[in-house]
């Protein structure tokens, strides 16, 4: 199927992404719309990359971010088991090199009618349009097991590994809340621990997945369940599924329903909460409902990409996808031609293994040199 033009009248073939210029914003065409960018993750710099080739030097772009590095957390597995180290790198650097500005402080709330946003230094910063990128917190969902925090993980995991590698530790069970969107990283995790026991010469350790998804990576479809459960299976890692954990205690994880799994230690993905943001409606649970052209429900120059969003898969590929759709949206809502990616679909394994995006990942990577800080 063609793909959609957005800023144009919509032609019926071009199927269900159908984007037009709305009202509410400015003017179509309008040099210098600005355009305020909340976050400095993946979904964030995917949608300003997107935006600065969309609407060219039109946009005026602004990066803000409480935080001034960017870090891509799947590299944190690697980092964690003794692998690739995490990706980390400078966003003041970053976003000079696709020509925004960057401001160090945290969105707290909008006024959307006004076009303003507020920042939690008290600043109130106005603008045309407002992409809202700021990710989800993750907090601690199954008391007893270890969490798996990714690049900022401390201590018990890095014991965890060492206690693997020297064979004191060969039972384990992996698994995560329901609800978490996270499938891919408890199996990555799993076969991580396998491999790390496998280097170590290790070969009757026991792991065990417990998960709430009616079957491994449900919402990946069929194929991508079915190559998971094979490399699992080639791994001897066992699976429960339709599990969910309730807490790990006297070497057992208590799950509902079923019989307990014993272990000897529980390895837990957490739970993602939403980072809020006051004068924005959020969907149940918090997170931010978005039309197909990724603007916020009830609003009219609000967009919003990632994990602060209600899609129930959290990765980064579906982060940078939202991202181009919403940066077309926005582009389209500011009155410029441009065309519509299609909407985010679930892919395991994804193509792009490693780096996200179609226009963060080739900028990363033709970058690396200079952006990486460790
Ligand atoms: C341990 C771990 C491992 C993972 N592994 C994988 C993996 O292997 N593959 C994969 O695809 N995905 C993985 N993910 C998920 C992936 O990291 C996320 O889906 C992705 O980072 C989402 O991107 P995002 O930009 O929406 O949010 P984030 O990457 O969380 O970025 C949010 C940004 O917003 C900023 N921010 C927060 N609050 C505010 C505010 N109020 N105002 C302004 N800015 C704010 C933050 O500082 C941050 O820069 C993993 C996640 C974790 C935690």
């Amino acid at each position: 199927m063609g793909r959609a033009a957005i800023g144009v009248k919509p032609q019926p073939r071009c199927g269900p992404l159908r984007m037009e210029a709305r009202g509410g914003g400015p003017s179509l065409g309008r040099v210098g719309s600005k355009v305020l960018i909340a976050g400095g993750g993946v979904a964030a710099l995917e949608a300003a990359l997107a935006l600065r080739e969309l609407g060219g030097d039109r946009l005026e772009l602004e990066l803000c971010s409480p935080r001034a590095e960017f870090v891509y957390r799947p590299f944190a597995f690697g980092a964690r088991l003794g692998a690739t180290p995490a990706f980390r790198s400078d966003l003041r650097v970053v976003a000079e090199r696709i020509g925004a500005r960057f401001r160090l402080d945290g969105i707290a709330a909008v006024e959307p009618q006004d076009g303003v946003a507020i920042a939690r230094s008290g600043a109130r910063i106005p603008y045309d349009y407002l992409l809202v990128a700021v990710g989800a917190q993750p907090v601690s969902a199954v008391p007893g097991a270890v969490t798996f925090w990714g690049a900022t993980d401390e201590g018990r995991l890095d014991g965890l590994v060492r206690r693997m590698r020297t064979g004191m530790l060969r039972e384990l069970v992996f698994t995560m809340p329901e609800g978490a969107g996270w499938g891919p990283a408890l199996y990555e995790l799993a076969l991580f621990g396998a491999r790390v026991l496998a280097r170590s010469g290790i070969e009757d350790a026991r792991l065990i997945v417990a998960t709430p998804e009616p079957a491994p990576l449900s919402s990946f479809g069929s194929a991508a369940g079915r190559r998971i459960e094979l490399k699992l299976g080639e791994s001897g890692i066992a699976v429960r599924h339709a599990v969910r954990p309730l807490a790990f205690e006297g070497g057992r994880l208590r799950t509902e329903p079923g019989e307990p799994i014993e272990a000897a230690a529980a390895i837990g993905l957490p739970r993602l909460e939403p980072c809020r943001i006051d004068g924005l409606t959020a969907a149940a649970g918090g997170f931010l409902s978005v039309g197909e052209d990724g603007r916020v429900a009830g609003t009219e120059r609000v967009f919003a990409a990632g994990d602060v969003t209600d899609f129930p898969v959290k990765r980064a590929a579906i982060a940078a996808q939202q991202a181009d759709l919403a940066a077309a949206g926005l582009t389209a809502a500011a009155g410029y031609r441009v065309e519509a990616p299609p909407p985010p679909a679930p892919r395991w394994p994804e193509p792009e293994q490693g780096l996200p995006g179609n226009r963060l990942g080739p900028f990363l990577a033709g970058r690396v040199a200079v952006m990486m800080t460790r």
